[in-house]
């Protein structure tokens, strides 16, 4: 695969699972745009992957933010060819505990930020007759998971979001497709119980935790020429998880 003259914007990229795909796509020659939620961050991820790799703030929530993070985009760039709905957050307690504001947070970031964020980037891809758009889900949108309620439904959600948004988008040359990792090596897993992570580990197949890289090499795919009859799936990247 070859990302030479295609434009990526990936939000949520300054760590983890983001700032792998950034990584993935600037080796392989696409110009990236490095999205998070704060200015020197971006800046230091944009400056440590090279290439040619740019680092704009955006918080995903924030309409405003999103249309200037594109518009810099262009006017850097002059295009947008892939945009990967990486940026997310998790606040977890069981359901009959959960504070409404963490219910909120949860949908906002995940899921109406999604939103947001391809709704901009459609209307420039529209008129370029060209785009592809990766969501990041979980395997947790396809099964549930107690004590994930409000995580569970914004992923659920994301491939809502992303079957529609696939049938909206198909006759501009536009694909929408979702990627739903499993139990992935990141701060967001860093911060589970010990007991959790051990569970969670004994319904893995592959027996290991996925790393960054496993996920960031699926959605190259699916933002690639490769995948270009491919729209409105969901592959799982999850050791077999999704399967227990
Ligand atoms: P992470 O916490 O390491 O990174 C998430 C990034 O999103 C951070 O850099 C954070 O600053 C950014 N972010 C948070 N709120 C934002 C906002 N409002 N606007 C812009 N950026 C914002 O998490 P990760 O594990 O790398 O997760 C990345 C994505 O993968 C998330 O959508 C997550 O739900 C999903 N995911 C992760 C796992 C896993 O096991 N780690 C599994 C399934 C899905």
């Amino acid at each position: 695969m070859d990302f030479a003259n295609k434009t990526v914007v990936i939000t949520g990229s300054a760590r983890g699972i983001g700032r792998a795909i950034a990584e993935q796509f600037a080796g392989l020659n696409a110009s990236v745009v490095v999205s998070d939620l704060d200015e020197e961050t971006v800046e230091r991820a944009a400056g440590e992957i090279g290439g040619t790799t740019v680092g704009f703030k955006a918080d995903v929530t924030k309409a405003a933010d999103i249309d200037k993070l594109f518009e810099k985009t262009v006017e850097r760039f002059g295009r947008v060819d892939i945009v990967v709905n990486n940026a997310g957050i998790a606040r977890d307690s069981v359901m009959v505990r959960m504070a409404e504001k963490d219910w909120d947070a949860v949908l906002d970031i995940n899921l109406k930020g999604a939103f947001l964020v391809t709704k901009a980037a459609a209307r420039i891809m529209m008129k370029q007759r060209y785009g592809r758009i990766v969501n990041i889900s979980s395997v947790i949108g396809l099964k549930g998971n107690a004590g994930q309620a409000n995580y569970a439904a914004s992923k659920a959600g994301l491939i809502g979001l992303t079957m529609s948004s696939a049938k909206e988008l198909a006759s501009r040359g536009i694909t929408v497709n979702a990627v739903a990792p499993g139990f992935i090596s990141t701060q967001m897993t860093d911060a589970l119980p010990e007991a959790t992570r051990r569970q969670l580990l004994e319904r893995v197949f592959l027996k290991r935790p996925g790393s960054p890289q496993d996920v960031a090499a699926a959605v190259l795919f699916l933002a690639s020429d490769e995948a270009s009859y491919i729209t409105g799936q969901v592959l799982a990247v999850d050791g077999g998880l999704s399967m227990s």
